[in-house]
């Protein structure tokens, strides 16, 4: 789960990490009022998206004085903003960040993350902040070091201080450095997170270390032992679909093709994913309709997957072990009723209750094409939607 810029500056915050003083603002007015009550003669309006390359796309504004923040508030709040990050549709600004300006001397990166390969943290520094991290571990992939932290002891202040050093942080700034890699190091474990990124990192004028901005991922399956980071969940930042999904307990994520598949299995799913790639095609979504399905939650998936604009055709692909293919095919036909479906729809069915559940599709008078194998069906449906 993501948060916005300003909800993980609050929660490093509790830890410890030095940030700049900001507040919320989801008005013009408000944005004013924050500005006014923080007092700094300069402050920055900031776009909250769950997005980064704000900066670059004018989501990131410095003003001296309150004429100048109520100009910026409303330019960026209601814009959509198309970041690298965003795709081309954008995200529209719904929040802004109210911000105390602050005197950069310099910018730095430092990010943790857990890394499959060694199965552990791995905190990452670099001296070229500001920019994408990809851009710099693509150019100049020596500019980046890593600490891999055993899980028993947790970051050692040894590493805390080779990191500040490989990067090149003022000496007499180490200290500091070193205090605000802990505090994040706690802050990342204690909340379960998967990403804490922290680009920039700044040296300030008057001898700060602080994070500029912050993008914080938490682990999902770890949010039920905090209901604190749970409530700052932003579904306006979310997929319409695949919260409606995760209602009916689905696993759905959008894709930007135009096969829609419903499948039973992740490893069904990806597979079907696969084939239909292979053929030619792309998928409109990854979609596992689990194990014990009912014929609601299939045609709520059904639903779902039709309410894509992009979905030029559908691919059914099911083995029925635990799920009886006689269930599928009831949500198939109930859906396709009530959205009187018109796009192809090829089905695979196999395993139990494939008789049945092959007799229901046949008796519906639905134009369905049947498929022998899954790489049959993935053809058929290539082949329908072009
Ligand atoms: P994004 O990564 O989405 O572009 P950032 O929060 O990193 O957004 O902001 C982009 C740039 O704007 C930063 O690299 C920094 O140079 C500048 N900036 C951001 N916040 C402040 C601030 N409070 N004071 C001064 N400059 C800022
Ligand atoms: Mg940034």
């Amino acid at each position: 789960m993501n948060i916005h810029e300003y909800q993980g500056k609050e929660v490093l915050k509790q830890y410890g990490v030095a940030v700049p003083e900001g507040k919320v603002a989801f008005t013009v007015e408000d944005a004013v009022a924050a500005a006014q009550a923080l007092g700094t003669p300069v402050v920055v309006v900031k776009a909250q998206i769950h997005a980064g390359g704000r900066g670059k796309a004018g989501g990131v504004k410095v003003a001296k004085g309150l004429d100048e923040v109520r100009k910026y508030a409303g330019e960026i709040l209601g814009k959509t903003l198309v970041t690298h990050q965003t795709g081309p549709e954008g995200k529209e600004v719904k929040r802004l960040l109210i911000e105390q300006g602050c005197d950069i001397k310099k910018e730095y990166y430092i990010g943790v993350v857990v890394d499959r390969a060694t199965g552990r943290v791995v905190m990452m520094g670099s001296e070229e902040g500001g920019t994408e991290i990809e851009e710099v571990a693509e150019h100049s992939p020596e500019k980046i070091f890593k600490e891999i932290i055993d899980p028993v002891v947790g970051l050692q202040p040894f590493q805390a201080r080779r990191l500040a050093f490989n990067i090149n942080i003022p000496s007499e700034l180490v200290n500091k450095a070193v205090g605000f890699m802990t505090a994040l190091y706690a802050a990342f474990t204690d909340k379960d997170c998967s990403i804490a990124e922290i680009n920039p990192l700044v040296v300030t004028g008057d001898g700060n270390v602080m994070a500029l901005d912050a993008k914080l991922n938490f682990d999902s399956n770890a949010l039920y032992r905090h209901k604190d980071i749970l409530e700052l969940r932003d579904l306006d930042e979310e997929d319409q679909r695949e919260i409606q999904a995760s209602k009916f307990d689905l696993s759905y994520i959008a894709l930007d093709g135009n096969i829609g598949c419903m499948v039973n299995g992740a490893g069904l799913a990806m597979a079907t994913m696969d084939i239909i790639k292979y053929y030619g095609g792309n998928p409109a979504n990854f979609l596992d309709v689990g194990g014990g399905a009912t014929t609601e939650k299939v045609t709520e998936a059904f639903k779902i997957i039709l309410s894509d604009e992009n979905v030029k055709g559908i691919f059914v692909n099911i083995f029925g072990g635990i799920m009886r293919c006689d269930v599928i095919a009831d949500g198939v036909v109930e859906a396709a009723k009530q959205l009187g479906l018109t796009k192809p729809l090829v089905v695979r069915l196999e395993g139990t209750n494939v008789d049945l559940g092959k007799k229901i599709l046949n008796e519906s008078g639905l134009n369905i094409v049947a498929a022998d194998s899954m790489s049959d069906g993935a053809q058929k449906i290539v082949e329908l939607v072009k």
